[in-house]
């Protein structure tokens, strides 16, 4: 007999509800009625990979998603139907869900009015007021006008163009252009064409982040264009495209707080005008109603696909576009890759569950390019913290932008999938969604020259030159550049480990002064002597005491032992003898405030205008970093671990550790034992507990199936002999659970 058992973990936290309940009061009074019936329900899942596809099945109903269960807003008849499906369903007490996350940000805010935090300095000062309750998401209009902005701004660097109207502009009634940024110096005559990053946000209108972390994007490349020496290089060596709101009749809507996701299309579903419009992400071209439930003929439905192929003005216009930038490089057979040096890039922004996602969506056949879409979406996912999968294992899905960008054109193709929810509030989004993104598009137009081949090499990751960051410094400053070099700069999908990297074999320095050629190259050696392991430290003292004043690039390149060269990552040094000298490195300290299930972290010093700073955040070792001077986190009761790294603007860091108790819920205690009488045994989960309130019912599940019964004991007959999964769920007053399970063996 065998008996193996694990402890699964689950911690509530449903960043939306207060949200939904906000916008509910908000909705116009038809559709208020249709959503008083609903309730909130979690769905168990198998796993993190169950969860996902739940997640992203029920995406229209989707709450929120963790790793063991979705939490879904759904009537009654969908929750039945759920459970002849064989899921496990549980209805939540809105106020339980209530008491997470919402609650939470509500109590801490309180708490933390004395100070003045960055994120609320940054609506204060932001020029748009934003989507009702949603300072940091602008409006369609206010979007426009930003990117009309740029364009006004820096005439060099940035157009604004129409690309086709939206369904009501072309009918007349109202509606908007669909407008692209376009961002790129060509001031510089070249040869050969640049090579293009597209990427578009708000297909589907309700997902809030999108377009702010595009719009974000543009204002971040074009505003660095003098300072940072990456922008720079991007905005020379590359065009990039920008369509922020892909859906912007659709996006109007869900601006007043319904989460509306179609175009407004008032041709199907005429009867019913709140589930009207057609699904664009389900109306493009390439393989539409290719396949079984991989959209809906039904015209309510949020899949809706549309009556013909790019029926859609969006989608023919999008179409048109994508066309008119990428040269078609791939053959017409499933089977035929694009060729490895295919240049270019094509990002479909959407929210949310925290995935990266790459071909193919309609069949679980590998794409033919699949080992370097999966290589260039876990890089994706180690800047984000995402998961990397292809879009099909979530669920199949035709007439998407993805048989646009990749199947049809060759072009490397990824949807994100930003944040936890819809309408992410602006802490969560300003604290992590943003900055880590951010992170990542930058990566993103980085190797849209050759994307297939150059995620291969080692990345050159946060270089910095100590002493000097982003501020003029005197000749012979003590300066070091530093950098980490990774050739497994990769997140673990939740099926598998890492693949191995190859070690690092050579890292070299280049340096331009004012645009040319400075001294010779450099070969840079670890600091631990030897190029043997795929992850190396640098830190190469700058002996400056000789250059002459002037801003000089620094620009550093890894090579694997594979020969494989990764992306040039770089920095910009000024030397000017009348700067004054670097200050010293910034102090790091924080103060913990805490309330039941979640903590609000605040560095002790603020940013001064002569001494900027940046804050990083690992909380309990989490994969990315939280940022800004305060963030805030929820779990459970325990021990709680956070490293805060501050930067000042030359470039210096500190960093602080510390642990702090944090009261919070506690899980129930699952405890199971079982007799069995040849095949009828007898289960008793009747010592399960939970230290902080009762254990109030069991879910039991035998083999996958799951039971009726919500008692402690249970007996049970099994239909044959061998070895049998039995598994049990204590749920708590608070619904959280902790499940057991047992493989056992029973014999005739
Ligand atoms: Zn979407």
């Amino acid at each position: 007999m065998k008996l193996t058992s694990a402890m699964m973990l689950l911690a509530l936290s449903v960043s939306t509800s207060y949200a939904t309940t906000q916008s509910h009061s908000q909705l116009p009074s038809d559709v208020a009625s249709t959503t008083n019936s609903l309730k909130t329900y979690h769905i168990l899942a198998d796993s993190a990979q169950h969860s996902y596809q739940l997640a992203h099945e029920y995406h229209d109903a989707l709450i929120d998603r963790q790793n063991r269960f979705v939490t879904l807003l759904l009537d009654e008849h969908d929750a039945d139907k759920l459970r002849e499906r064989g899921h496990l369903v549980v209805q939540v007490e809105s106020k339980q869900v209530l008491k997470n996350q919402p609650y939470l940000q509500q109590a801490l805010q309180q708490k933390t009015t004395s100070k003045l935090t960055r994120s609320t300095k940054l609506s204060n000062l932001n020029e748009s007021a934003g989507i009702p309750g949603f300072a940091c998401y602008p409006t369609v209009e206010e979007t426009y006008q930003q990117a009309q902005n740029i364009a006004k701004r820096y005439p060099q660097l940035a157009s604004w163009r129409s690309i086709g109207p939206s369904w009501q502009k072309e009918q007349g009634l109202g509606g908007y252009d669909l407008n692209v940024l376009v961002l790129g110096d060509n001031s510089k005559k070249r040869k050969k064409p640049k090579p293009i990053l597209f990427m578009q946000s708000a297909l589907h209108a309700r997902e809030y982040t999108t377009a702010a972390t595009t719009l974000a994007f543009a204002n971040y490349l074009v505003d660095n264009y003098q300072s940072n020496a990456d922008a720079q290089w991007i905005l020379q060596e590359r065009d990039i495209h920008i369509l922020f709101v892909a859906n912007p009749d659709g996006r109007k809507q869900a601006e007043t707080g319904v989460l509306w996701r179609k175009n407004t299309n008032e041709n199907y579903c005429a009867d019913t005008p709140q589930r009207r419009g057609v699904d664009l992400n389900r109306n493009f071209s390439y393989e539409w109603f290719a396949i079984d439930n991989g959209s809906s003929g039904e015209q309510c439905d949020q899949t809706y696909r549309g009556p013909v192929a790019a029926s859609e003005p969006e989608v023919q216009a999008i179409e048109r576009y994508v066309r008119s930038l990428f040269e078609d490089r791939r053959g017409d057979l499933p089977t035929d890759p694009a060729p490895l040096d295919t240049p270019g890039l094509f990002l479909d922004i959407h929210s949310a569950g925290g995935m990266i996602l790459y071909p193919f969506d309609t069949t679980y056949e590998p794409a033919p390019n699949e080992p370097q879409l999966k290589q260039l979406a876990q890089r994706f996912a180690a800047f984000t913290g995402y998961r990397a999968m292809p879009a099909v294992d979530l669920y199949p899905a035709d007439g998407t932008s993805l048989g646009l960008g990749y199947s049809e054109l060759g072009v490397p193709s990824f949807v994100f999938e930003l944040g936890r929810t819809f309408f992410e509030s602006c802490q969560d989004y300003q604290q992590e969604v943003l900055p880590n993104n951010l992170q990542a598009l930058l990566y993103a137009a980085k190797v849209a020259g050759t994307p297939y081949i150059t995620p291969q090499g080692p990345e050159v990751l946060d270089l910095r030159i100590s002493g000097a960051g982003s501020m003029a410094v005197p000749q012979g400053s003590e300066l070091t550049l530093q950098a980490k070099i990774s050739d497994e700069f990769l997140l673990a999908p939740d099926n598998g480990p890492i693949e191995a990297g190859q070690a690092i074999k050579k890292v070299r320095l280049r340096v331009e002064r004012n645009g040319k050629k400075f001294g010779k190259k450099v070969k840079l050696s670890p600091i631990d002597g030897v190029f043997d392991t795929p992850e190396e430290f640098i830190s190469h003292t700058l002996d400056t005491r000789y250059w002459p004043n002037g801003t000089y690039t620094f620009i550093v390149q890894a090579q694997d032992r594979d020969g494989n060269w990764g992306v040039k990552a770089t920095q910009q040094l000024t030397l000017d003898n009348n700067a004054p000298a670097p200050v010293s490195a910034p102090e790091a300290n924080f103060i913990t405030e805490c309330v039941y299930g979640g903590c609000a972290l605040t560095a002790t010093k603020e940013p001064t205008q002569g001494d900027a700073l940046t804050y990083k955040w690992y909380i309990n070792d989490s994969e990315v970093p939280l940022h800004g001077p305060s963030v805030q986190f929820w779990g459970l009761k325990g021990t709680q671990t956070a490293k805060l790294e501050v930067e000042n603007n030359y470039a210096q860091r500190t960093i602080v550790e510390k642990s702090f108790e944090m009261d919070g819920p506690v899980l129930p205690v699952t405890n199971v034992s079982y007799e069995c009488e040849k095949l009828s045994c007898h289960f008793d989960a009747s010592k399960s507990y939970d230290p902080d309130g009762s254990v109030e019912f069991f879910v039991w599940r035998i083999n996958g199936e799951y039971l009726s019964s919500r008692e402690a004991i249970l007996e049970y007959e099994f239909s044959q002999a061998g070895e049998q999964k039995v598994e049990v769920a204590a749920i708590d007053n608070e619904y959280y659970l902790s499940v057991k399970t047992l493989l056992i063996t029973v014999n005739e």
